[in-house]
């Protein structure tokens, strides 16, 4: 074998991330960071407190909670067995773990408890545009007691309100348009569920359901009102509605009228069914406008007062939440153009002169820089950062907005000239004794709580 075949036969096989997994480089990172910072700043507004649940948990917890018939449990969990015999599953969704978690914390007569989480979550579905199989969801979850009086609908409107905040923050609200419906509980939704039944099967009989649905039917009927199946449509279209009894007819229009009254605009969505067994009531959806997509919901969530017993618990817990997926939500900023720049951070870096290269004075630029983040934290410098480059082109490429040339003099002399790299403009350029103090000077009055808009 020639010597080029052997290099060739024991170069190392790049491995590649797995199959609908991210990667996030820095911007993207910034991006998703940032989106999920506004979320929570938002729900903490409305008093929601952030949680942190498990992203492994056990696979019967989703079996559970979101139904045997949902898209999530019939093909999209990522379970395994663990090595004890356990079967555990990649979290796919924030509201079992959350409801679970209130219940191993032995919380479910402390109420209410207003929590928000944000994190990765998992679901096996094939990989297309705005859909991955690791992709990130915030959320807020009130969970309360079952109120006394059957006509309050004020947290149904208070979810929503934190929803449309948050998405206005986001600089989306002529985007998207929410649409609203009201589902029964468990028994409406089953007689539903059995009407729906015998008016898909006349379909399914004359081939006129797609294969999809046509599984869904004994499992799920529901959710074939959600398919986008071009085939199903004639079926949907013939298909019965819901009927509200007297109480939920009220209710729902209390919250009709809360939304107008708020400039919310909305519609109603009689197909509007949500894909997961424990929704109850009130069920709503913020979905891009005009999008003729599947993948156009970036925001939805309802009631789900069941979920606590059906978990276990002992108390009867009422709760209403919803989650957003993120992605969707950065897809949406960048087709609409919709730029966010709070998170800039002006990043100076220091490069000394070849003296520095010098262990003894290499300690003294470490030093100095650790001094300047140290001077920083402490004054809640919150968008500055430094760093230290070897050299004027090093730090340009490490993306500095400044430099801070540093020259050594005699002993103890130190010269210093601040440029800014956008503009060329030379801010200072000091040689004294210790100019440090002008440096530090410099930093409070561009970066002080006094000219935070700066
Ligand atoms: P879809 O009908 O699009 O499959 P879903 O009903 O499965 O959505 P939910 O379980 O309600 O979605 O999740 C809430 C939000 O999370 C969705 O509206 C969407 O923005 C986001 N989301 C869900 N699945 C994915 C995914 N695979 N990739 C990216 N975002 C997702
Ligand atoms: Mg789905």
């Amino acid at each position: 074998m020639s010597e080029k075949n052997e290099k060739k036969k024991q170069r190392i096989e790049p491995i590649r991330r797995v199959r609908g997994m991210q990667d996030f480089l820095p911007s993207r990172a910034a991006g998703l960071r940032r989106i999920a910072r506004i979320a929570e700043d938002i729900a903490r507004l409305y008093g929601f407190e952030r949680v942190e649940i498990p992203i492994l948990e056990r696979a019967s917890l989703y079996r559970r909670s979101l139904g045997l018939g949902s898209d999530v449990v019939m093909k999209e969990m990522y379970a395994f067995e663990d090595k004890n015999g356990d079967e555990l599953c990649l979290r796919p969704e924030g509201t079992a773990g959350v409801m679970r978690m209130l219940i191993e914390g032995g919380l479910t007569q402390t109420l209410p408890q207003r929590w928000f989480y944000e994190g990765a979550m998992f679901r096996r579905e094939r990989p297309q545009r705005g859909r991955f199989r690791q992709f990130h969801q915030c959320g807020v979850e009130c969970m309360h007691k079952p109120a006394r009086d059957v006509y309050n609908v004020d947290k149904e409107v208070e979810v929503v309100r934190c929803a449309w905040r948050f998405l206005g923050e986001l600089g989306l609200k002529d985007k998207i348009e929410l649409k609203v419906n009201w589902l029964g509980d468990a028994e409406e939704r089953r007689r539903y569920g059995e009407d729906l039944k015998k008016h898909f099967r006349q379909y399914a009989k004359d081939e006129s359901l797609s294969d999809e649905s046509v599984e869904r039917l004994n499992r799920n009927p529901l959710r074939i009102l959600d398919s986008k199946d071009s085939v199903d449509q004639e079926a949907i279209e013939q298909a019965p509605s819901f009927k509200l009894n007297e109480i939920s007819q009220d209710n729902f229009d209390a919250i009709q009228e809360y939304l107008k009254n708020l400039g919310i605009p909305y519609s109603c969505d009689s197909r509007l069914v949500r894909g997961l067994d424990y929704y109850n009531g009130f069920v709503f959806e913020f979905v891009e406008k005009e999008a003729g997509r599947a993948q156009a919901t970036v925001l939805a969530g309802g009631r789900y007062d069941g979920l606590c017993t059906e978990l276990g618990g002992k108390n009867s817990v009422s709760a209403i939440g919803w989650a957003a997926g993120l992605e969707r939500l950065i897809e949406l900023q960048e087709i609409n153009k919709i730029e966010m720049n709070d998170f800039y951070i002006t990043r100076i870096c220091l490069v000394g002169d070849d003296t520095f290269k010098e262990a003894v004075y290499r300690v003294e630029l470490v030093n100095f820089i650790e001094e300047l983040i140290n001077e920083s934290y402490k004054n809640n410098y919150s968008k500055v950062a430094f760093f230290i480059s070897s050299s004027d082109e090093e730090a340009e490429k490490a993306k500095a907005n400044y430099i801070l040339n540093i020259t050594r003099g005699g002993y103890d002399l130190y010269q210093m000239k601040l440029t800014n790299i956008s503009t060329g403009k030379v801010e200072f350029d000091l040689d004294e004794p210790d100019p440090r103090a002008a440096f530090h000077y410099w930093l409070e009055s561009k970066f002080g709580n006094k000219n935070k808009n700066l």
